[in-house]
């Protein structure tokens, strides 16, 4: 047996490969160690162990055209582990299981009865019972739970979610039942992290992440970090002014802020009022219409635009970042000029808007893609570790 130090040290070198296959899916080994400072002896014994625990596969090898050796592409395995990925929303649950590298292979949605916190957390241990019998003989690795508004990550609390009522729920009874690892994040930060994973802000030092939904949210990230503050509630943008009042007071009693002006919800109401959607329509009524080239409902989504973009720029101007990335129902290629019109309105530096504000490049599963992301970002810090808790749990 080895020591428990040079056993420690074995893992954390594997979490290193196993995170840099991650990071970069296709590096060989000869890559990896470049990019781990490992020896080359190291990297093939940690890659070996890796491969018969089915943390990595081998791709087909290719030769490059100067001859050589032929060189062996490495990337994180689609058997045979899972991880879940669950989204908490306004009027429904998501979740989804995902591979080790992050591609979704099952989703579906529950819709609420109620947006109780009781009835809520029973639909979540439900959902997380059924995809744990889809993964079915693969392996549940770890979970990822994210839902909108205040939550403290390190306690797994929704400390304030004023939208829906929610004041201290703690997920921990919840999760603890689990024989997995499971996180919790506010939607935004776990977009922002799945974004600087497979999106638009990947290899970028500084970002903030803009998520517009029925809810509103920001996340700042500096140096690869988001940021969470002191009390985990950095980022909560709900009452930036964003326009010319509307017809809904803020719970803060203005009614130009962003989180009543621009949200799905306002959209959908303002769409609602105007009779270009029934009364019982919703965002995704909004949103057909406006792809069968109605005019109307162009207008309203290209308003609430400028409305998110002037958001995005008053963020900008507080952080400074290299990127600002724009996801939700608003994150439309045909609405861009709008969000960067907005944008320049409130910018100190307009000139760079352009190159500044980009859409979500998350595609159609964003929402559980993010909070597997978190669940994948905490299985790669010690993936032997976890497969061994697994094991003996
Ligand atoms: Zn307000």
């Amino acid at each position: 047996m080895p020591s428990a130090g040079v056993a420690n040290l074995r893992r954390d070198n594997a979490g290193l490969v196993a995170r840099a296959v991650f990071d970069e899916p296709g590096v060989s080994r000869s890559d990896l160690v470049e990019v781990t400072g490992l020896s080359a002896g190291a990297v093939t014994k940690i890659v070996s162990h890796l491969l018969s625990q089915g943390v990595v596969r081998e791709g087909a090898p290719t030769t490059s055209s100067v001859g050589g050796r032929p060189r062996v592409p490495l990337r994180p395995s689609d058997e045979p582990y899972r991880v879940i990925g669950i989204h908490i929303g306004l009027r429904w649950l998501v979740g989804a299981l995902a591979d080790l590298g992050g591609t979704i292979v099952h989703e579906e949605t529950v819709a609420h009865g109620s947006t109780k916190p009781g009835p809520v957390l029973d639909g979540v241990a439900a959902l997380l019972d059924r995809l744990e019998r889809v993964a079915g003989r693969r392996h549940v690795v770890a979970a990822g739970l994210s839902t909108a508004g205040w939550v403290d990550s390190r306690r797994q609390v929704v400390v304030a979610n004023p939208d829906i009522g929610w004041v201290d729920v703690d997920l921990r009874p919840l999760l603890a039942q689990r024989r997995y690892a499971t996180h919790v994040d506010s939607t935004v930060r776990a977009l922002a992290s799945a974004e600087s994973r497979f999106g638009t802000s990947r290899g970028v030092d500084d970002s903030v992440q803009v998520f517009v939904g029925n809810f509103v949210g920001s996340a700042a990230s500096h140096r690869g970090v988001i940021q969470r503050g002191s009390h985990q509630a950095a980022g909560l943008v709900d009452h930036l002014p964003v326009g010319a009042p509307g017809p809904v007071r803020c719970r803060c009693g203005r009614s130009d802020c962003f989180g009543v002006l621009a949200t799905d919800l306002a959209v959908a109401e303002q769409a609602r009022r105007d009779g270009l959607i029934g009364e019982s329509g919703q965002i995704e009524d909004l949103l057909e219409l406006w792809r069968s080239g109605d005019r109307g409902a162009d207008r309203l989504l290209r308003r609430r635009a400028v409305q998110v973009g002037r958001a995005v720029g008053l963020l900008a101007n507080l952080y400074d970042p290299d990127t600002v990335v724009v996801s939700g129902h608003v994150a439309q290629e045909q609405h861009l000029i709008d969000l960067h019109k907005g944008a320049a309105e409130r910018l100190e530096r307009a000139d760079i808007v352009s190159r500044l504000v980009h859409l979500t490049a998350l595609g159609e599963h964003a929402l559980t893609r993010a909070p597997a992301a978190v669940a994948l970002a905490a299985f790669y810090q010690d993936p032997l570790g976890a497969l061994g808790a697994l094991g003996s749990a």
